[in-house]
């Protein structure tokens, strides 16, 4: 009988979310090579990464994920078990990500399969992006057209607790909000009240406005 042939990574990509069926199949919606950021440090992004491992022994492997900005330390991200699927060439697997990232570059994601030296290392981009600024036009579109909103809101959930906060941008002066909302504090930062974790909120922000100032471009183009 021939030698089994060690287990070994096809390829990985990452994506917004993932799903597993019942046939080991992902799911995935979002798929990206890139984080748009609009301060330092980020928001706690959460994401997916979608890894193909070949050759799987009968026994369960450990993979480990680790990231570096460039050729900086690496950082531990996650682990997990993975298990022969019978049947199945490649196995697929989905294992969520979480990380703050503390400046724009070119980071690597290395996926390991534990105990060896096996290892897959995937690019991943964090560019920044311009502070979205408001015309007085663009002001004046937004006063007027009733199809675009004056505020937004974002629910930002605390990495640590869990616990949630609403924050809204307004762009318009005079602007009333809702009781249990706040408006994004000058700080760019709240310490969370039921753990003390400073949630850095610049970056959600800037995500906001960027999306508010997108849906007034295109209303203004008269896309909408
Ligand atoms: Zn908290």
């Amino acid at each position: 009988m021939s030698k089994k042939k060690p287990p070994s990574f096809g390829s990985a990509i990452f994506c917004n979310s993932a799903t597993q069926g019942e046939s080991g199949k992902v799911d995935c919606r979002g798929i990206f090579t890139s984080f748009l950021a609009w301060s330092y440090p980020t928001f706690m992004r959460n994401w997916q990464a979608i890894v193909t491992i070949y050759d799987l022994p009968k026994k369960t492997i450990g993979v480990s994920v680790a990231i570096a900005c460039g050729r900086g330390k690496k950082e531990t991200l996650a682990t997990a078990d993975v298990e022969k699927r019978e049947g199945e060439l490649g196995n697929v697997l989905h294992i969520p990500l979480r990380y703050q990232f503390h400046k724009e570059g070119i980071y690597n994601i290395f996926f390991n399969i534990i105990g060896t030296v096996k290892m897959l290392k995937v690019p991943l981009k964090v560019s920044t992006q311009d502070w979205p600024e408001f015309t007085d036009r663009e002001i004046e579109s937004i006063r007027r057209k009733k199809n675009l909103p004056n505020a937004i809101r974002a629910v930002v959930i605390c990495s640590d607790c869990s616990k949630p906060y609403t924050f809204e941008e307004a762009l318009l002066p005079g602007h009333k909000i809702a009781d249990g909302v706040e408006l994004f504090p000058n700080s760019g930062f709240i310490i969370c009240e039921s753990c003390g974790t400073k949630i850095y909120l610049k970056d959600v922000q800037g995500q906001v406005r960027s999306s508010m100032k997108t849906a007034v471009q295109r209303v203004r183009k008269g896309v909408e």
